[in-house]
């Protein structure tokens, strides 16, 4: 165990975010790599737009994919763990109003008067003579009498910390050297509103100083808010933690990743059948890299090999394709029964939608596992991949039926031939090896291409073109569902030349 204390802060205004889960994993990782803690804490003071709903989804998003967290609210109710709670930002309010009021009194922060109006007026004017706006001042110097008269009249206030003149410099671990000078930070700024809402900047800082937070790992969108934390963690007499601010993540324009383009939700991928070892994965791998060819890792892969500082400055893309790719390969890893038991939810999912007629047992999934395994790039896929051995008929388009260098009288002929030839083998014989032996051996005999008929027989009995392994498949489907199959797509052919 080390004091490494790294947190996320997300704030329960939307479901999870990809981004949040990229920021939560590194941290995850980090604290994990370094035996360190890792720490969740909810922003929950925009109480207009927090929900329950969003809490628990963030919480479960992230319990999910397997990030535990050591300190902050659990999983599923209200109780936390950790010696520097509350671990939501509402349940903070007086540790913000006394750190304010240390503030205060040592005047590294005073109270503001200017109104929404004066504040408007001053933007404009700013506007108007082309200076960025920047809070001028005002009320910086005033002394008791003044401020008694303002308040005579009845003005509220807010409390603005003073912004020393000078140049904030830090290492960030990712980004390496960074300065900024205070006169572009807009001048000094509001921490607590005039109703007595505390500031995110203020609150952000609070926390991690009282929280003993070693470094700040998050997004680089964050980037140009860590020189009024920095001051803001010098005014609180707190050392200031070490920050690394991770790439962002960029649609496929390159633009910052946004649910207009991109899906966002780590719930929508989830419900689509991307797994957890999958999305960690790929989650890892968006900023980072191991270095080496190596690109399928596990969690604990992950956290053994991590470094913060080989983290990369430049934006990552997310890259839906990739992703389905690194799905399919984690799929391909599955334990098989642990694969039945995923793909059951998804099954059912498909029954719901009237996509299958029936949710087939575990053992029946289970069975046909290894035709389906390697074909999988998402869990959801399975209705596609499978979903004709759990419907009383599949929709069959005889049209398709007809291979391209057959006619519809060759393929009805094919289909009856096939269906004689499998009826005439009997239910005992009905397995891979004997089937492929027998159509390979009709095929020939009757002059086909094998690949012309076993394209017929393969639409003919799944609707589709492409399927698992025909005979693994015809097996699945079992003796009888597959004679009755061939009937009926040898019918459907046949009335394709009968007179309209
Ligand atoms: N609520 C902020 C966010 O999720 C926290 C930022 C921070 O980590 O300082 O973006
Ligand atoms: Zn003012």
């Amino acid at each position: 165990m080390t004091d490494v204390r790294v947190r996320i802060a997300p704030s329960p205004t939307g479901p999870l975010h990809i981004g949040t889960a990229r920021t939560a994993l590194f941290n995850h990782l980090y604290a994990r790599h370094m035996g360190g803690t890792f720490i969740l804490r909810l922003e929950d003071t925009d109480v207009a737009r927090s929900t329950e709903a969003f809490e628990r989804d963030i919480l479960d998003g992230l319990h999910g994919l397997g990030l535990e967290w050591d300190e902050g609210p659990g999983v599923a109710g209200r109780d936390e763990r950790g010696p520097y709670g509350p671990y939501r930002q509402m349940a903070r309010l007086p540790l913000y109003a006394a750190a304010a009021e240390r503030l205060l009194a040592a005047d590294l922060a005073y109270r503001c008067y200017c109104t929404p109006d004066d504040l408007e007026a001053e933007r404009k004017r700013q506007d108007a003579a082309g200076e960025p706006s920047r809070y001028p001042g005002t009320c910086a110097a005033l002394g008791p009498a003044e401020r008694a008269a303002l308040e005579a009249q009845g003005r509220s206030s807010a409390l603005r910390f003073r912004v020393t003149p000078g140049v904030v410099a830090f290492d960030d671990i990712v980004r390496g050297h960074v300065e900024i000078d205070t006169s572009a930070l807009g001048g000094d700024f509001v921490i607590v509103r005039a109703d007595g809402t505390p500031l995110y900047h203020f609150t952000v800082v609070v926390d991690d100083a009282e929280m003993a937070i070693t470094h700040v790992i998050r997004g680089e969108d964050h980037l140009s808010n860590t020189p009024k934390h920095i001051l803001l963690f010098r005014a609180l007499g707190h050392q200031v933690p070490a920050f690394a601010h991770l790439p962002l993540i960029l649609n496929p324009d390159r633009t910052k990743m946004s649910k207009r383009k991109s899906q966002t939700a780590v719930d929508d991928y989830v419900a689509q059948g991307f797994i957890r070892e999958a999305l960690v994965n790929y989650l890892a791998l968006l900023g980072w890299s191991t270095g080496t060819e190596e690109e399928i890792l596990a969690l604990d892969e992950i956290v053994a090999r991590f470094d913060l500082s080989a983290v990369n400055r430049a934006g990552a893309v997310f890259d839906r394709e990739r992703l389905e790719w690194m799905n399919g390969q984690w799929i391909r890893r599955l334990d098989p029964d642990d694969l039945a038991d995923r793909l059951l939810p998804f099954l059912d999912a498909d029954r719901i939608l009237g996509r299958i007629d029936r949710l087939p047992s575990h053992d029946e999934v289970r069975a046909i596992v290894p035709l389906v395994q390697e074909r999988l790039p998402t869990l959801g896929a399975i209705g596609d991949v499978a979903g004709f051995l759990f419907v009383a008929q599949p929709a069959v388009d005889p049209a398709l039926v007809v291979p391209k260098r057959w006619d519809t009288a060759t393929t009805a002929d094919g289909l009856e031939a096939a269906r004689a030839a499998i009826e005439a083998n009997g239910e005992v014989a009905f397995d891979a090896e004997g089937l492929e032996a027998t159509l390979r051996a009709l095929a020939e005999v009757r002059g086909w291409k094998a690949g012309d008929l076993f394209m017929a027989i393969r639409v003919a009995v799944t609707g589709r073109t492409a399927t698992p392994p025909l005979f693994e498949t015809l097996v699945a489907l079992g003796f009888g569902r597959t004679l009755a199959r061939l009937v009926r797509a040898r019918d459907l052919v046949r009335e394709l030349d009968a007179p309209a």
